[in-house]
């Protein structure tokens, strides 16, 4: 057994990590989580603040996951979804079709998020190639300022972060691109004016519009207006534009329901799920559609509809089964209606509390909430908003503050981003907010009085 020293070490030389500076990466190491807690190869406890990266549901280690696991892999561990099938993957689309909002009922299997959204956005295009009424000049996607719908090219395309994206311009399709829909700067109706006269001008260049379904999780968890989506619907209904919801954060009781769609009442044309769907267990996603978009691609052989895509493991037994075991688990735990009202509610308190501190909160700009995710806003000066300057990298200290106490949190810059799996405790919630209360006066006390640079 390698030693935590020697681990650290290869960790620095052999693993390019994912959206990591490597020349300063400090490696973090984990062997171990029992519940919402991680240990390091040192035999330290973390809370897992962020879920994982936003897809644990109901805590590390849980013995009906590994069953489900174990269970399956005794009869099988994978085998192609090409020519063949098993029946892990038929009941989860079968379960799928069933808890997905309206008619969205065929499911296509991939691996990751990415290439979740990558095959939603091959498949609108081919829909309007060969749809019963083809309008051919349908080819671009329609997304919005601070989208993130993954790092594939195609959804590297979609994508509206600056910082991440903008490099790779060159290389991508052509996007019409909408301001982001963020509350703060416009209402509803003034979002929507905005999307509407896109989409007047240009709906019939466009197959389809790609969005992140009430949250824009990536950017820093932007906040849409109430009424937005419902409007988004009403709209790409209009202009004849299929409408894709990548729900792969909000999915799975995130939000406070089991999709975000459903808190407007909206039935896309196409929704993608990811990172909670095998409740942060094993890579799997999947693209739902509904039956008009799937009968377009129905026909003779030799009529060449069909769509020529596909992933090695895409419907992996494995992953399925563990999928299916989490969807049995949300039931029977009654995660919606029973588990997760008292912890919003005790969410929302604490994040108040952090906001009235009468130090802390002069260093909190915007505070955003929907269910068990909230986006906290670090800046130098509330009240004059004035942010701190990005090479003070407060998002950052205060999360490897709060790590250090024990709590593991990951910023997006100067946000610092609360994802608690849904099955946190009282206990472990209140430990949460204690800690990154003791980082916060910490950080931004500390640097708000430094001399700037
Ligand atoms: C994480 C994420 C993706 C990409 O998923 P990967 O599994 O990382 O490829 C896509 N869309 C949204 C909204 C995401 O948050």
């Amino acid at each position: 057994m390698a030693t935590s020293e020697e681990l650290n070490e290869w960790d620095r030389h052999y693993l390019w990590h994912a959206f990591t500076q490597m020349a300063e990466h400090e490696p973090l190491i984990v062997e171990r989580g029992e519940g919402c807690f991680l240990w390091d190869t040192d035999g330290k406890r973390y809370l897992d603040g962020v879920s994982s990266l936003w897809c644990n549901l109901h805590g590390h280690n849980h013995p009906q996951l590994n069953a489900a696991i174990s269970g399956q892999l005794a009869k099988l561990a994978h085998a192609t979804t090409l020519g063949m099938s098993n029946p892990p993957a038929i009941e989860l689309a079968r379960r799928l079709a069933q808890i997905t909002p309206g008619d969205l009922e065929h499911v296509f299997y991939s691996c990751d998020g990415s290439s979740a959204v990558e095959v939603a956005l091959k498949v609108c295009f081919q829909y309007w190639q060969q749809c019963d009424a083809p309008k051919p000049k349908k080819k671009k996607y329609l997304a919005f300022g601070n989208a993130y719908h993954g790092d594939t090219l195609g959804s590297t395309a979609v994508g509206g972060i600056q910082h991440f994206h903008e490099i790779f311009g060159p290389l991508l399709c052509e996007v019409v691109r909408v301001p982001s829909p963020d509350r703060r700067f416009g209402t509803t109706e003034e979002h929507l004016g905005k999307l509407g006269a896109v989409l007047a001008e240009q709906h019939e260049t466009i197959a389809a519009l790609v969005i992140e379904p009430l949250v824009q999780g990536a950017a820093g968890l932007l906040m849409q207006g109430e009424g937005y989506l419902r409007g988004v619907r009403e709209l790409c209904t209009r202009y004849e534009v299929l409408m894709i919801a990548d729900e792969i954060v909000t999915g799975f009781g995130r939000t406070g329901k089991l999709f975000a769609c459903e808190h407007e009442n909206v039935v896309p044309d196409l929704m993608c799920l990811g990172k909670s769907l095998t409740a942060g267990y094993l890579p799997m996603a999947a693209t739902m559609v509904t039956s008009k978009v799937y009968e377009a691609f129905l026909g003779e052989y030799h009529e060449q509809r069909t769509f020529y895509h596909g992933h090695t493991f895409g419907g992996n037994p494995l992953a399925a089964a563990v999928a299916l075991a989490s969807i049995d688990l949300v039931e029977a735990s009654k995660m919606l209606s029973e588990v997760l009202p008292p912890r919003i509610e005790q969410f929302c308190l604490r994040l108040q509390r952090l906001e009235q501190h009468p130090e802390i909160g002069r260093h909190l700009g915007d505070v955003r909430q929907l269910g068990l995710m909230a986006g906290v806003d670090l800046v130098a000066d509330r009240e004059n908003n004035i942010p701190y300057e990005a090479h003070q990298r407060v998002g950052y200290q205060v999360c490897k503050a709060t790590t250090e106490a024990g709590v593991w949190l990951r910023p997006l810059g100067d946000v610092v981003v609360l994802i608690p799996p849904p099955v946190i405790s009282e206990e472990e919630l209140d430990l949460l907010f204690d800690a990154l209360t003791q980082s916060l006066l910490k950080i931004c006390v500390e640097i708000a009085v430094q001399p700037q640079a």
